[in-house]
């Protein structure tokens, strides 16, 4: 790579290394939110971009597009096992769009945040200079639950349980639509995770690049090493559709934009096979351990009982 080619994680790195702290923040750039300390307790903050060709096909309906710009914020605030309390958005504009279109655009963001509890309360909008996409940037802003820390992807401990919520992969169907548009966000199943477990559930996150990416994001946050079973991995009609029975496991691992929760659960703790409300299916794909030697890889995945190399699958797009 030359010096001059941009490199995602590079950039990252850099942020993660030189953003001052402050004695106000709890948590900085790295976890799904940021937690800071403000007058009478916490506040938690996160921002999503949404940019069309990247995130979303031209295709796409106003609805579409300003139902995820949120949802995939909400997304983040179940990772923390918090509870959404208002977002900002701000929006630029193709040159080309019609005031029908932004509105109905603004509507869906407005709409889907109030369904959780989150209404929107400001931002801004202009109109690209040339030909740019439609590009959205949501922050939302959450309080934690009562009772309940923050959960971060860096708890996890030596010996933990791996599981996931739902299924994994297949989000992108072929015409641009698909799961990735009409995902719930795991919130109530990790508030139910959060009270079941207490102090046993040690880390999560939710999976936005992918398991292969973000379960080596969680392991690295812990200083540990995931151990993922492949053949444990659940995966979604759509995923073995797409790959062959054979290869879901590697749409489980690659696919991303899944938005279910990843997360550590102390050995030896029973768990039931559904959380939540609505009886959402959780399952163990594996566990973390102390990684065998310095600068291992974060991430072993284990197929027919062999290591293989999944360190190419997932995306490598995902915030800060
Ligand atoms: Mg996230």
């Amino acid at each position: 790579m030359s010096e001059n080619q941009f490199a995602e994680d590079a950039l990252l790195a850099h942020i993660h290394a030189s953003v001052p702290g402050a004695a106000h923040v709890l948590v900085g750039p790295g976890d799904d939110m940021a937690v800071i300390k403000v007058h009478g307790g916490h506040l938690l903050a996160a921002k999503d971009v949404l940019v069309e060709g990247r995130h979303f096909l031209a295709s796409a309906s106003m609805a579409q597009i300003g139902r995820k710009a949120v949802t995939r914020n909400i997304s983040d605030v179940a990772a923390m096992a918090a509870r959404p309390v208002a977002i900002l958005a701000a929006c630029v504009l193709p040159r080309s769009i019609t005031q029908a279109r932004a509105q109905e655009l603004v509507d869906a963001i407005s709409h889907t945040a109030a369904r959780f509890g989150a209404p929107l309360i400001g931002g801004d909008t202009c109109l690209h200079v040339g030909n740019g996409p439609l590009t959205l940037c949501v922050t939302v802003l959450a309080e934690p639950l009562e009772g309940v820390k923050p959960i971060l992807r860096g708890g996890a401990r030596a010996g933990d349980q791996l599981f996931v919520t739902g299924a994994l992969g297949g989000s992108l169907a072929k015409d641009g639509g698909g799961h990735h548009f009409t995902f719930e966000p795991r919130l109530a199943e990790s508030h139910a995770l959060a009270r079941l477990l207490g102090a046993n559930l040690h880390a999560m996150m939710d999976l936005s690049d992918g398991l292969a990416r973000d379960g080596s994001r969680l392991a690295e946050a812990s200083a540990l090493q995931a151990v993922i079973i492949a053949e444990q991995l659940p995966c979604t009609p759509a995923c073995v559709q797409a790959h062959t029975q054979a290869k879901a496991w590697q749409g489980a691992l690659g696919d991303g934009e899944d938005y279910e929760l990843l997360f550590a659960v102390a050995a030896g703790v029973q768990m039931p096979s559904t959380i939540g409300p609505n009886n959402t299916p959780i399952t163990c794909i594996g566990s973390l351990q102390a990684l065998p030697f310095p600068n291992d890889t974060a991430l072993l995945c284990l197929h027919n009982h062999q290591s293989v190399d999944v360190s190419k699958l997932g995306h490598w797009h995902d915030s800060i």
